[in-house]
């Protein structure tokens, strides 16, 4: 893995940063992720075959660190071309990747993805989303909660599980619904979050779905669902890191300019060191996301596993505590609307918790890496 970051990557960075900067805080979702999609930074991951640039998740990460290091990330950048893109481009048939592929990579065309489960949370192999075979169709009945940007979307790639597989460990397999499919429902969730997309809970009743909706293979689905929470942890790293890196920033100008004794404020220790270290701590991470990257892009799906779980846990605890050190640097202004950091508290905490918590990847960690035993 090198080092440092290749003249290619330092020129995407600066490219999308540029970006970025153009569209700033009070950004249109709507037209940067066309702009977006137009430079070819949405499907920067995808295959060349299908429309896409024919990188790969360290390529699509920058996107996504820096649109939100500028202030606007694009949430759905960590569903639709990352999740739902990897997995098609993976495991789909030919059919599904002409089908969506270039669309996803052009920005006509967006998906969701859908595994959270309001009974079965951190514990996914406790999901009864079912599916059951009517014919050649498919029938899907289910109900999933927290899902993200369901109303952006054309269709949410719903994870479920077979008839025959209710029971006993996780037999996973995917499914493309469409937004408008009969039986399909949404209703949103109040969250306490400023952001674009929201999150919806959804209810599968008897979802008729044809024979070509289930991606890829029946009994592979474990493989090819793992093939896409990877890059969804690695995207959600690059969302913190970007989220971090905006808020030190507006903490660092603030601590320049603000004087109320003899120096600016960012003449004190006290203020200086902690944004010090949200630097320091976002930087480890975004190494770690790197070679998370790295890893998954040369095919070492199991490297990339730990290392990605790593790479979202540290980049979840570096955005928490800058955003927390950045509002606390700007005092009262901290917490007005006008310099608009108060609400990234809440959004920073997201990830924490998705889409895999702080505690299930200590969990993993200590299991998995240190050889302890598992403690749920
Ligand atoms: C803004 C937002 C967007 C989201 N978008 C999507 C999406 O697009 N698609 C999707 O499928 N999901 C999405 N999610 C869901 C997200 O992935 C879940 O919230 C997450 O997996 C945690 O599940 P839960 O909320 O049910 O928490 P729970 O599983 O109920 O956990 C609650 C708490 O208990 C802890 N806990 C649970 N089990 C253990 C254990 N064994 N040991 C120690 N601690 C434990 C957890 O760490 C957590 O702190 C989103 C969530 C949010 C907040």
């Amino acid at each position: 893995m090198p080092t440092t970051e290749t003249d290619e990557h330092k020129a995407l960075r600066e490219a999308v940063s540029a970006l970025g900067k153009r569209h700033g805080r009070t950004y249109d979702r709507e037209q940067l992720w066309s702009e977006a999609a137009k430079l070819g930074y949405l499907g920067v991951n995808l295959p060349e075959a299908y429309g896409g640039g024919g990188g790969g998740i360290a390529e699509l990460s920058i996107v996504l660190e820096e649109l939100g290091t500028a202030g606007c990330p694009l949430l759905m950048m960590v569903v639709s071309p990352a999740i739902c893109g990897t997995v098609i481009a993976r495991f789909g048939t030919e059919e599904q990747k002409q089908t969506w592929l270039p669309a996803l990579a052009d920005g006509t065309r967006t998906m969701a993805f859908g595994i959270t489960e309001p009974d079965a949370g951190s514990n996914s192999h406790r999901i009864t989303t079912t599916a059951r075979k009517d014919g050649t169709d498919w029938l899907l009945t289910g109900r999933k909660v927290f899902i993200s940007g369901v109303d952006l979307a054309d269709a949410t790639l719903i994870v479920g599980r077979t008839e025959d597989s209710r029971t006993g460990r996780l037999k996973p397999c995917l499914f493309i619904v469409p937004r408008d499919a009969q039986g399909f429902t949404r209703r949103q969730i109040d969250m306490e979050l400023t952001a674009a997309e929201k999150q919806f809970e959804l209810t599968l009743d008897d979802v008729r779905l044809p024979a070509d909706a289930l991606v890829g293979d029946e009994d592979a689905g474990l493989l090819q669902l793992f093939a896409g929470l990877n890059p969804e942890r690695i995207m959600t790293a690059a969302f913190a890191i970007g989220m971090g890196r905006y808020a030190l920033a507006r903490a660092v100008e603030y601590a320049r300019d603000r004087t109320v004794w003899d120096a600016p404020i960012g003449a004190h220790q006290a203020i200086a060191h902690p944004l010090a270290q949200a630097h320091i701590d976002l930087e480890l991470a975004r190494l770690m996301m790197q070679k998370a990257a790295y890893l998954y892009d040369a095919g070492d799906d199991a490297g990339a596993g730990e290392a990605a779980n790593m790479a979202k846990y540290a980049a979840g605890e570096a955005c928490v505590r800058a955003v927390d050190q950045s509002v606390h640097t700007l005092g009262g202004n901290g917490l007005t609307r006008e310099f608009g950091l108060a609400s990234l508290i809440t959004a920073a905490r997201v990830a924490r918790i998705a889409p895999v918590s702080r505690e299930m990847i200590l969990n993993y960690v200590s299991h998995q890496t240190l050889g302890l035993p598992k403690s749920y």
